[in-house]
């Protein structure tokens, strides 16, 4: 039967979202060093919790998040009114991008940046503006030129995936006072706890009208399966905001689990600073076989390699070994590989096996 159903403009125009590779054919146990995850997985606390919300699964849960925006709010020194809570920072990333963007509008993305951006602009049937970066960092002045009276979104990732580099809070600051007010800056912090001494902006937020952060708990706290995030701004972009969530966006199970998550301070102190340390290690281990990479401030490390060959030939060669990292071609980096940071011994594997394709073995 024939039809004329089409689907909104722009949506069309969507390639889908490749996440990172979880299974190899020939290996039962993989080393996936692909998707930013937390070596060590949740926190027991949060499993515990988890596993407590078995027997509530009956109720609705709560739809103003209270408990979990007040752990939040705790924990980071924020105003709790100000949070907003959803299945994932994703998705106060599409809110914003439904609340803000539309046809005949612009949102801007900078060359390295997550290719989620693009997919939820073409959604909101907006036009997608990417603004180069600079030797992979992004450069504040070349997304102010990019602006024009239709831009309504600035999406920055800091540290930024998959460079790992960051901008300083100066040149952020900078940033938000220099874009015109019809202009909402998202300063997306999916692993802002893994850079030193940084709020994720949050001091940013607080002085301006028209910045907004977003967080996540599936970085740092392990739970990229459970689906929690969330977001700070001003006042009216989270009543805004607010309108577009379900009632029920997250479950009782989502809601528990979280706070418990972001109330193990120690897990967290444990994770970050295990993840600087090794960090540390495989950067320079890398450095030392000729691989470089830029001083990163996240969970990953995006090692550089002479070309697109060599880097693809890596790939291949450290999955015949076992182990999935991530290529990033499609971020506009052909010759780069971005390698999570596993345990100790995940860091001394992939290492090894690095070197031994080197070496040609
Ligand atoms: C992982 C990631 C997110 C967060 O995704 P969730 O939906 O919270 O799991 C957001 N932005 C970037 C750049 C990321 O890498």
């Amino acid at each position: 039967m024939t039809h004329s159903i089409r689907p909104q403009p722009g949506i069309e125009d969507i390639v889908l979202y490749k996440g990172g590779e979880s299974r190899l054919d020939g290996h039962d146990e993989v080393l996936k060093l692909s998707s930013n995850e937390n070596p060590f997985g949740p926190p027991e606390t949060a499993k515990t919790a988890l596993i407590a919300t078995a027997s509530t699964l009956h109720r609705y849960p709560s739809s103003d998040h209270a408990g979990l925006r007040g752990a939040i709010a705790e924990v980071h020194g924020l105003d709790a009114a100000r949070v907003i809570c959803g299945a994932g920072s994703d998705e106060i990333l599409t809110f914003l991008c439904q609340a803000y963007a539309g046809p005949g509008l612009e949102v801007i993305y900078t060359e390295h940046g997550f290719s989620m951006y693009r997919i939820l602009a073409l959604g909101a049937g907006a036009t997608p503006v990417v603004v180069p970066e600079r030797d992979r960092v992004v450069d504040v002045d070349a997304i102010l030129e990019a602006v024009t009276n239709a831009t309504r979104l600035v999406f920055l990732t800091n540290p930024g995936n998959p460079t790992g580099t960051m901008i300083s809070a100066d040149d952020l600051t900078r940033l938000a006072e220099s874009l015109p007010d019809h202009v909402l800056l998202v300063l997306d912090g999916a692993y802002v706890e893994f850079a030193e001494g940084y709020d994720g902006g949050a001091s940013i937020v607080d002085a301006s009208e028209t910045v907004v952060m977003t967080r996540t708990f599936s970085k740092l706290y392990g739970l990229g399966g459970l689906r929690v995030g969330w977001g700070y701004g001003p006042a009216h972009v989270i009543d805004t905001l607010n309108r577009l969530r379900g009632p029920f966006n997250l479950g009782v199970t989502q809601l528990a689990t979280a706070e418990a998550a972001i109330r193990d301070r120690a897990f967290a102190e444990h994770y970050r600073s295990e993840n600087a340390r090794l960090r540390t290690w495989l950067a320079k281990a890398l450095v030392a076989l000729g691989v470089p990479s830029d001083p990163s401030h996240a969970n990953y490390i995006l090692a550089r390699f002479h070309d697109a060959e060599q880097a693809n030939a890596c790939e291949a060669s450290l999955r015949t070994k076992g182990i999935l990292v991530r290529k990033v071609a499609g971020y506009g980096l052909p010759n780069c590989l971005r390698i999570t940071i596993g345990t100790e011994a995940d860091c001394a594997r992939v290492r090894n096996a690095i070197q031994q394709f080197l070496e040609g073995a």
